[in-house]
């Protein structure tokens, strides 16, 4: 059975740890000389390729010394700053054309003015014939500012870079009916049209010691690149016949097919990237005025306030204690605190200034209704 593909032109290719350094201690060439001749043969079809690269943690596990007990995050951290140069030159010798590096963290892709600027950057690398290869800043990023895994952040990178389609290249064939390490004849699925709660059911956790995303992670970064219109591949990356069979547009794997693209990229990093600092609780009138009518929201409308966020931070706008909506707060929560469940002509004569009359302009907020 066909499937889409070579029918993009800007891909996204998410290589995992398992295949950077299959023996969790250092880089090696087996998986990568394949997936390196692919991307070869891509481009020289004239099609571009963002890379997104794991294993910096792996790469760097063998030349840091670390605690019996378990690696400490510092330790980790250490591993990765000597790991992201090794896992750059083991692709750099597979190419006669530059790779550029990116370290990323969530923290960045928060920030929009950092977020075009990587979106600048990639689109500055590719016009340049420099394969760009993105992996998380491991060194800089704790917890609370990072993606977490390079699933979901590959889906990130493919909406930053206005790809087309997403190639997660993982070490199982695809999604199956049933965990087939359990149940030898699950049944690979070769199609999904659309990611229900029963097809995260299909999802374990991830079994592999050396990777940190598993197929649950893998379905949410087809969730966040399909609803985006991005075509999304789960392929063995360890199996060479896979990226000739997608070179000759055979099926491979599972593919995840795109829905239509409703967002426009401001409102795409609203609903995907951020995260929400806060929260406020609005009134029945004003969820109805920004559900049907597209309007902004108004402190007047405003019932509750809760944790603490600066001015321009991103907050979760609730109805009847359920999240509709997502956007730019204009105030701060302290701010909020003094004006909710007002008109705007008194913010003035309260704070002693008025950013804006909205709380929540229109043109910064995402509704979750659809
Ligand atoms: N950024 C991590 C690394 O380079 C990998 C995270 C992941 O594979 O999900 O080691």
């Amino acid at each position: 059975m066909a499937n889409e593909g070579l029918n993009w032109q800007r891909a996204v290719i998410k290589v995992g740890s398992a295949l950077i350094a299959p023996d969790g201690k250092q880089v090696s060439g087996q998986y990568v000389l394949p997936i390196a001749k692919f991307i070869n043969e891509l481009k020289a079809l004239g099609k571009e390729v963002v890379l997104v690269s794991s294993g910096s943690v792996a790469a760097g596990r063998g030349l840091i010394n670390s605690h019996e007990q378990g690696t400490t995050i510092a330790e980790k951290q250490a591993m990765a700053a000597v790991g992201q140069a090794k896992m750059m030159a083991n692709w750099q010798h597979h190419f006669n054309f530059p790779c550029g590096q990116l370290l990323i963290t969530q923290g960045d892709l928060k920030d929009r003015r950092r977020y075009v600027n990587i979106k600048n950057t990639v689109r500055e690398l590719l016009a340049n014939q420099v394969l760009p290869i993105i992996n998380e800043n491991d060194t800089v990023a704790t917890a609370e500012i990072k993606v977490g895994d390079n699933d979901n952040l590959a889906a990130l990178v493919a909406l930053v870079c206005e790809a087309d389609a997403l190639f997660i290249c993982s070490d199982i064939d695809g999604l199956f009916d049933a965990d087939p390490n359990r149940f030898p004849n699950a049944k690979l699925i070769p199609e999904v049209n659309q990611i229900t709660p029963e097809i995260y059911k299909l999802a374990g956790g991830t079994k592999n010691k050396i990777a940190t995303g598993g197929m649950k992670t893998k379905l949410q970064a087809a969730e966040k690149a399909t609803s985006n219109g991005v075509n999304t591949f789960i392929i063995n990356g360890k199996k060479s016949s896979v990226f000739n069979d997608i070179l000759e547009n055979k099926s491979v794997g599972t593919w995840f097919k795109p829905l239509a693209l409703k967002d426009s990229a401001k409102k795409q990093w609203l609903r995907h990237t951020l995260k929400a600092a806060g929260s406020l609780q609005i009134d029945d009138g004003a969820a109805n005025a920004l559900l049907t009518l597209g309007a902004s929201l108004l402190a007047k409308g405003i019932t509750a306030v809760h944790g603490e966020f600066a001015r321009g931070e991103a907050i979760d706008i609730l109805a009847n204690n359920k999240v509709i909506a997502r956007g730019l707060s204009q105030y701060s929560s302290a701010e909020l605190l003094q004006i909710s469940g007002l008109e705007s002509k008194n913010f003035e004569t309260i704070l002693g200034f008025k950013h804006k009359n909205e709380v929540v302009h229109r043109d910064d907020l995402v509704l979750f209704k659809d």
